[in-house]
């Protein structure tokens, strides 16, 4: 086939979601050059697996796709490439993947993130992928048939996902919505005590509950505030509250293996030579940090009544009254509304320009949820373009 022939694509943005539709894309119809801002590619990626490289969840699909908001949104694109698709994938560019006990799949142990990103990056080599580095979009028509941007979202802005670009899209008359912190710190204003005796310590086995939405996990009390995969998960929740009313609830459940009604009977049945601090922790088996809370946010009288005490180690109101800094949270929403794009990610105002990955406005918690994500539109656009493409011959 002769190569002139052939649609010229050019990707900007080297994180997951441009890297997967570079690697997805048919050379025999594409001539595909992917430019990056960075010196490398994918520098948020190498960031993400610093803590172990959670590349999906193992969850069963109906439960999967639940996680992302907005979910309309997401159904057809897990459904078209989804976390087993996403482990297939990088079984076959020899990057077998494992999962761990929290349900969620890293790469094969003894696999560093810099060796699954040269996978990723040998595929594009295989394909005659040109990459440019050290080129930063401006605005710029690029010379290219189509052109896709997968510029990230703004936290971490040192691995090159500043959120510069938002202008360049407003001039156009596309719709930016402002972002914000999303798997992120949230503000709570503790006692002194309370960040004295629990600063640093984690809750676990709890589950937390707001906007009538719960989550399990685990979550680590700080100065600031809150941290940790419980919280996180609540993050679109929190974040509707304090963007309403300035403050937000989140409700604790320090006991979630107890019903209510066998809680209250515990305390009820507490010898009374022991002391309820001393059989909450012995007993119980309520941790350090647990107690310190408990302690806390309850009054003294609360202590001396089984019922309202089991209503309160059930039910403990946190009251979030702030996010974290945006450049230190994992992921942000905001950026282009998805509005502006059509199910093939094209953007209605600019046709021939389309947008994939973090850039746009959606939201998903840790988890592996997030790179999922933006691998499976690289994927899914990939697909299209292979398929509506015509190649004269
Ligand atoms: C600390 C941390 C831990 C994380 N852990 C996990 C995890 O365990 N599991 C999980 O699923 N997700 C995790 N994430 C989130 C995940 O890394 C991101 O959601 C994902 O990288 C988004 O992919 P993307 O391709 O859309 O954008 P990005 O990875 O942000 O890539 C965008 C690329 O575009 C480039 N770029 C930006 N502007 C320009 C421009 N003007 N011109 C040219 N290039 C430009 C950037 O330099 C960057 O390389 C973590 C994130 C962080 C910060």
């Amino acid at each position: 086939m002769n190569p002139t022939t052939k649609r010229k694509i050019a990707i900007i943005g080297g994180g997951p979601a441009g890297l997967m539709l570079a690697a997805r894309l048919d050379e025999k119809k594409f001539e595909v050059t992917l430019y990056e801002k960075n010196t490398a590619p994918a520098r948020k990626f190498l960031v993400a697996g610093d803590g172990g490289l959670n590349l999906t969840h193992s969850e069963p699909l109906e439960q999967f796709i639940k996680r992302y908001t907005p979910v309309s949104f997401f159904e057809p694109i897990l459904r078209n490439f989804s976390n087993t698709d996403l482990q297939e994938w990088f079984k076959s560019i020899g990057v077998p993947t494992f999962t761990g006990t929290s349900k969620r799949i890293f790469p094969q142990k003894g696999i560093k993130p810099i060796e699954v990103l040269n996978a990723i990056l040998k595929v594009l080599k295989d394909k005659n992928v040109k990459i440019q580095t050290n080129y930063t979009w401006k605005g710029e028509e690029m010379n290219a048939d189509i052109s896709v941007f997968a510029l990230g979202g703004s936290s971490w802005k040192v691995t090159g996902s500043d959120g510069a670009w938002t202008g360049y899209f407003k001039e156009k008359g596309i719709e930016i919505i402002p972002f914000q912190a999303s798997n992120c710190a949230f503000k709570i204003n503790w006692s002194k005590n309370l960040i004295s005796l629990a600063e640093g310590l984690p809750l676990k086995n709890i589950s937390l509950k707001s906007l009538n939405v719960r989550k399990e996990g685990e979550v680590v009390i700080t100065a600031f505030g809150m941290e940790g995969s419980a919280i996180y998960a609540l993050s679109p929740q929190i974040r509707q509250q304090l963007n309403e009313h300035q403050k937000a609830f989140c409700y604790i459940d320090l006991k979630p293996s107890l019903s209510l009604a066998k809680l209250t009977k515990f305390l009820e049945s507490k010898p009374a030579n022991n002391t309820m601090t001393n059989y909450l922790s012995g007993t119980l088996n309520l941790s350090k940090s647990q107690m310190a809370l408990l302690k806390n946010l309850t009054t003294k009288e609360d202590f001396t009544k089984p019922e309202t005490l089991a209503a309160k180690i059930k039910e403990l109101p946190l009251e979030i009254v702030g996010l974290g800094p945006i450049d230190e949270a994992i992921s942000t929403t905001g950026g282009i509304s998805l509005e502006e794009i059509d199910t093939n990610f094209q953007l209605k105002k600019w046709p021939g320009h389309y947008v994939i990955g973090e850039m746009l406005d959606w939201d998903a918690p840790t988890g592996g949820y997030l790179l999922q994500g933006s691998f499976s539109m690289g994927n899914n656009l990939a697909e299209y373009l292979n398929k509506s493409a015509v190649v004269h011959s």
